[in-house]
């Protein structure tokens, strides 16, 4: 059992009204652990198989980067969906707080804007292209060979697959959504933006572009 289900800084309830506590619950607890019994599942059927152990060696972060070439065949497509699943909660969970804290700071407020407009026209790209996403996915601030871009990814894609480093992620699969906010994805995309943990988003931007 390599990876671990992370603790969240907070508990289920506190990000209501935005993001309701059984939502978060079931996300949380069945969901995004399920990804990671299914990737687990995945890396030790590689030493059961093979007695090669070089796999829990590596970093979530080298796995999918390295999926073409350092994964073995039989388990990439359960890395890719599970691997990704963890990446992608693990980050979900940790640029989420309660309350928020309001706008980008440090290098991240000047290169948002310098980017695309303004902080209200960031947001406002980043939900259009997002609530377009067709089927389950999410949608993405990255660095990319450009710098900052916006992108979607599809199914538990991680951006890590096509170069791109996640700077702050957002899930719009309808388990993340649909108890409170049914069928209007484009209603949960306006209110998330309430609970982003822009401190948080921030250190991650200042990390990769370092
Ligand atoms: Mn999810």
């Amino acid at each position: 059992m390599v990876f671990k289900l992370p603790q969240l800084n907070y508990s289920y309830d506190e990000l209501e009204p935005i993001i309701d506590a059984q939502t978060m619950e079931i996300h949380h607890g069945k969901h995004h652990q399920g990804y990671v019994d299914k990737l687990n599942a995945a890396i030790d059927s590689v030493e059961s198989d093979t007695g090669d152990s070089s796999l829990q060696q590596m970093s979530l972060e080298q796995l999918l980067t390295g999926l073409e070439t350092d994964v073995p065949e039989s388990i990439r497509t359960a890395v890719r969906n599970n691997g990704g699943g963890h990446a992608n909660h693990t980050m979900f969970w940790e640029i989420l707080t309660p309350g928020g804290s309001n706008e980008p700071i440090g290098k991240l407020a000047a290169d948002i804007p310098a980017k695309f407009g303004s902080f209200a026209d960031f947001k406002q790209k980043f939900n259009d292209l997002t609530v377009g996403q067709f089927g389950s996915g999410w949608g993405w601030l990255v660095v990319g060979k450009q710098g900052l871009e916006i992108i979607t990814t599809a199914n538990q894609d991680s951006p890590l697959l096509f170069g791109h480093k996640p700077v702050l992620g957002v899930d719009v699969w309808e388990h993340a959504y649909y108890l409170k906010y049914k069928n209007e994805r484009g209603s949960y995309l306006a209110n998330i933006w309430e609970v982003i943990n822009w401190d948080k988003v921030a250190e991650i931007y200042e990390s990769i572009a370092s």
